[in-house]
């Protein structure tokens, strides 16, 4: 009797399992376990009858028609599970990703075949009990065809002890967990092959103790379950995740020694005389990563560059548990990060070359016209809000087209460019000197007033007619000038403009070499004349 309850609560246990299998479903292999603990619960609680019904008949009845009911019934369950337990370790060890319909229906042949073959049993045949009754008392003795469903299973569990053996074997992290599963399935299989050869000792001998086995293996898949969540995490994931990933990552426990690190990161810091041993301490493994308490956010580890990233893992409780790095390298980013900041800076000079060119003559290297109206855009509105006065200057060559006609263009262009050069040299930082067009000239005199630029222009004016260009020029040359002021006489470009070129034609007129500055009504044009 007390085996039976044994029976009944290993059956009550197993179920349980099937359903906390069942409930966390999404995880691949988490069905077969519970097709798997189905398949036991259902052994156990058929046997469990059937014991029953032989030792107290009212309590468990079995109809008249089908003797040994309970116990055909039983198989039900049993064939379940070499099957769900080879594609239990398939998932498990990664060596299928899921499980194809065919591999399914290739899988029902042998138990449906049996399960039809044992219902039928002493009605058409005695293939499976081999003439076995319950009320006998005789221990049960297999027919051909109960032998043969032992082999295919154990054919087929072999082959799944064999795939687990060998991920045993390749597998550095799970070897632990896999080595306990390997442990739980050969208790049942051993439990079963002593049942099956009636070598059980004295007060088990007749009973079949296969069950328990198969409670020693749910209960070691529970407790893999609970501790380590095998079933929410699958160390297929984890090896291929983890062993393949291309960033490398160090786990350290608590106390920030080594427990584990992928190939990756053995690539980035081992070299022949340095190893990423296990129990050694982090910090000394990866020079540089640890600054007392504060890790570095980038490092150089054999000639790459790597980010480091860092997770601290927790208990409920909140107590560091340990501390996962992730290294990922980004030497590659970096190198086109600085090539293309170099490119953009090329660019930046490239375009400010360009912007300059663009504002620039290129025989005198002054500012060009456009440049001058941008200035005055931007100077004639501050001269007039900071109640400044801002002179214009336009300077004319004299007889210039004679200098060309007697001695030439390219001389006539060394005495352009020998202007400009006085005027930039004679003028101030905040003053614009420009080329307003062949060999017109201007200045721009911002805060100084028509009679201070008087002075000014008289000075560059007398320096550029002591100028000598002699030998292959001529030995004296003149430029006139007018004057306008804002606000004197303008507050806007355009009339700014008109204004000098007006008083620059007076000069031309009163005989050249002489500047004269721009009159509100034009009618006394005050001048500088040559000595
Ligand atoms: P004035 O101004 O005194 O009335 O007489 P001008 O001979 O200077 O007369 P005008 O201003 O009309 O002549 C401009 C001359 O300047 C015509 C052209 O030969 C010369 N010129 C204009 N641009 C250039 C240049 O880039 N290089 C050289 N060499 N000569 C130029
Ligand atoms: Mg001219
Ligand atoms: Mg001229």
């Amino acid at each position: 009797m007390l085996f039976i309850a044994a029976l009944f609560v290993s059956c009550l246990v197993t179920l349980l399992l099937a359903r906390y299998a069942w409930v966390r479903r999404d995880a691949p292999t988490a069905r077969a376990v519970a097709v798997m603990m189905a398949g036991v619960s259902w052994w156990t609680l058929c046997y469990a009858l059937e014991l029953l019904h032989s030792s107290a008949p009212g309590l468990a009845p079995e109809p008249g028609a089908l003797p040994l009911f309970w116990f055909r019934l039983m198989f039900i369950g049993v064939v379940l599970l070499p099957a769900s337990f080879l594609v239990f370790v398939l998932l498990y060890t990664g060596v299928k990703e899921r499980i194809s319909a065919k591999l399914i229906t290739l899988l029902a042949v042998e138990p449906v075949l049996v399960v039809l073959v044992a219902l039928t049993d002493g009605t058409f045949h005695d293939w499976f009990l081999a003439g076995f009754t319950s009320d006998s008392g005789q221990p049960f003795r297999g027919g051909p065809a109960f032998w043969l469903h032992a082999l295919y299973s154990y054919v087929v569990t072999l082959a799944a002890y064999v795939l687990l053996i060998r991920f045993i074997i390749q597998s550095r992290s799970y070897r632990k967990q896999a080595a306990l599963l390997l442990f739980g399935g050969m208790v049942s299989s051993l439990a079963n092959i002593l049942t099956i050869l009636r070598a059980l000792p004295e007060p088990l001998q007749g009973l079949d103790i296969s069950p328990f086995g198969f409670l020693v293996t749910a209960v070691l898949m529970l407790l893999n379950i609970r501790k380590q969540g095998f079933l929410d995490v699958m160390p297929i994931a984890r090896s291929l995740v983890f062993e393949h990933m291309a960033d490398g990552v160090l786990v350290a426990d608590a106390r920030g020694r080594l427990v584990d690190r992928n190939p990756a990161a053995r690539q980035f810091f081992e070299s022949d005389g340095r190893r990423l041993l296990r129990g050694e301490m982090v910090g000394e493994l990866v020079p540089g990563l640890l600054q007392g308490h504060q890790f570095t956010p980038e490092l150089e580890a054999n000639g790459r560059i790597l980010s480091v990233q860092r997770n601290l893992f927790r208990t409920g409780t909140g107590k560091l548990r340990g501390i996962v790095y992730v290294f990922r390298d980004v030497t590659e980013l970096k190198r086109t990060e600085a090539d293309l900041r170099e490119k953009l800076e090329r660019i930046e000079e490239l375009r400010s070359a360009l912007k300059e060119e663009s504002i620039r003559d290129p025989l005198t290297g002054l500012y060009n016209r456009r440049w001058l109206d941008e200035v005055l855009e931007r100077e004639i509105p501050r001269a007039l809000r900071e109640q400044r006065p801002l002179t214009f200057c336009i300077m004319d060559l004299d007889h210039f087209k004679r200098v060309n006609d007697d001695w030439g263009h390219d001389v006539g262009d060394r005495i352009l460019v020998a202007l400009a050069k006085l005027l930039q040299d004679g003028s101030r930082k905040q003053d614009v000197a420009a080329r307003f067009g062949g060999e017109e000239f201007v200045l721009v005199l911002p805060g100084i007033d028509p009679q201070s630029a008087l002075e000014v222009v008289g000075r560059l004016r007398s320096a550029f007619s002591d100028m000598d260009f002699s030998p292959g020029g001529p030995v004296r040359l003149t430029f006139s000038a007018g004057l306008a002021c804002v606000p004197d006489h303008a507050s806007d470009r355009e009339t700014l403009f008109r204004m000098a070129d007006r008083a620059l034609y007076q000069a031309k007129e009163q005989g050249r070499d002489r500047v004269v500055i721009a009159t509100a009504d034009d009618g006394n044009l005050e001048s500088g004349e040559s000595a």
